[in-house]
């Protein structure tokens, strides 16, 4: 029989309510034999992540603040699940291991890593699943980086041995032994590491929205579900902001052409998104996959005539960036002119000392500086095949009344990227979305 893998995020898991439609899920579908969990996140607005309750224990920790009331609101987090589920597990004595390794300055990896620690404990109590630590079989190398062949051999080989299995996300073992994280929002990676290792079917990733939507739900009311995207789109969306999944979730499954499910814990018969091989990409064509954006980049466009027969004059620039250690996100050019794209904080307190590098290295005829941008990426397949989208796209932010500082289309030509003003930008997500959308 096919295997699946699930895994639940933070809101998936937030309370014992949560958890009850959890399992519902799971043994409606004997498949479903690997399950991987985050911490709990938040059970209403304005609640708190586990997650960062704990990156605050360790900051009280760092400056010999006590932490025992926050300590206590966490372990009643559990407690209360664990007692609402009449589970017979005891988390005093984990709960006190974990105290005391935060009192004696256990790294920060540790103590964020606790959350999806206990949820997997209590979550496999409650399944009657086994429960699997990854600190055992995912690993990371002497860089830091992780380490692929290494882990995916061993969660092979381990799970092998397990018919069914609660494996807590976001965390696996580095080189000396330690704990070590992914970046935040780390457990879908984890998810797919496992799917991977046991050959799944499909990957299905639950959380609180029904699937990958068009736009940010936050932004747009009711943005329409994307039934099927490529990896490829799915790559572009989530780094420019649409953070349903992390980005580095997908690298895994794709290489071994696993599909990846989206899916609503609180509605679970919705099909919600999946996420296919780019082999396969149903080309949509005169339509678009879905729009994202993120807030807070600082474009500088550089003026220079001729700058085209001024060879060396971009290799300059990159390697002004590359001295002052800033990544830039994008570059477009037209015939006499370059934009530099940075996020604001790579360059705010270098920008003197970059702009005055260029003037004496490069010579422009002007450089302009336009901060707080926001950059706005409209995503899909079917744009590569239909003349006039590009232009569709910017009738719509003008008819808005927004001007449009920058344009960039990279060479996949199924992005194309506009950048504008930090104030405007929810109000051009919405325009291009009804564009687009009817
Ligand atoms: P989880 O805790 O389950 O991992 P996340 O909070 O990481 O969930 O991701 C789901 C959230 O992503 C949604 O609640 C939604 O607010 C946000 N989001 C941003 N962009 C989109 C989008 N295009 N489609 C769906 N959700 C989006
Ligand atoms: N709990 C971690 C976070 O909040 C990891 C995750 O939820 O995926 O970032
Ligand atoms: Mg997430």
């Amino acid at each position: 029989m096919s295997i699946k893998v699930a895994k639940f995020g933070g809101s998936s898991l937030a309370s014992a309510e949560q958890m009850r439609k959890v399992r519902d899920i799971i043994l409606a579908d004997k498949s479903r034999r690997y399950v991987v969990v985050s911490a709990p996140g938040k059970r209403y607005n304005g609640d708190s992540k586990i997650t960062d309750l704990l990156y605050l224990c360790h900051a009280h920790v760092q400056y010999s603040v006590p932490f025992n009331e926050l300590f206590d609101i966490i372990s009643e987090r559990f407690f209360n699940i664990v007692n609402e589920l009449n589970l017979s597990i005891d988390l005093n004595p984990y709960l006190k291991e974990i105290k005391h390794k935060i009192e004696t300055n256990a790294s920060v990896d540790y103590i964020a890593s606790r959350g999806e620690y206990l949820n997997g404990l209590i979550l496999s109590e409650f399944l009657g699943y086994d429960f699997i630590d990854p600190a055992e079989m995912i690993f990371f190398d002497e860089y830091g980086s992780f380490d692929s062949k290494k882990t995916q051999e061993t969660v092979a080989n381990r799970l092998a041995n397990h018919e069914n299995a609660v494996i807590p996300g976001f965390y696996g073992c580095s080189s000396n032994g330690k704990i070590k994280t992914f970046s935040r929002g780390g457990s879908d990676v984890t998810g797919s590491i496992v799917a991977r290792a046991v050959k799944a079917s499909v990957y299905e990733n639950w959380t609180d929205v029904s699937g990958f939507l068009m736009a940010d739900p936050r932004i747009v009311d009711n943005p329409k579900r994307i039934e099927e995207i490529t990896y490829d789109e799915l790559r572009e969306l989530s780094y420019m902001g649409a953070t349903v999944l992390h980005e580095d979730a997908v690298f895994p499954v794709r290489e071994a052409g696993i599909p990846i499910n989206i899916r609503n814990t609180n509605i679970p018969d919705n099909p919600g998104t999946i996420i296919l091989n780019d082999k396969s990409p149903k080309i949509r064509a005169g339509s678009i996959t879905g729009i994202a954006g993120r807030k807070d980049f600082t474009v500088i466009a550089i003026q220079k005539n001729l700058m085209k027969s001024d060879i060396g004059f971009v290799r300059r620039i990159l390697s002004i960036l590359e001295s002052n250690n800033i990544p830039f996100e994008h570059l477009p050019s037209g015939i006499d002119n370059i934009s530099i794209i940075v996020e604001n904080s790579k360059i705010e307190k270098k920008m003197e000392k970059v702009l005055r590098e260029i003037s004496e290295q490069c010579k422009p005829d002007s450089i302009d500086i336009y901060p707080d941008m926001a950059l706005i990426a409209t995503v899909g397949h079917g744009m590569a095949y239909t003349p006039g989208m590009a232009a569709q796209l910017f009738t719509a932010v003008a008819k808005a009344g927004i001007n449009i500082r920058m344009i960039d289309q990279g060479s996949s030509e199924i992005n194309i990227i506009i950048g504008v003003e930090n104030k405007d930008f929810e109000k051009a997500v919405r325009a291009i979305y009804y564009a687009f959308v009817v």
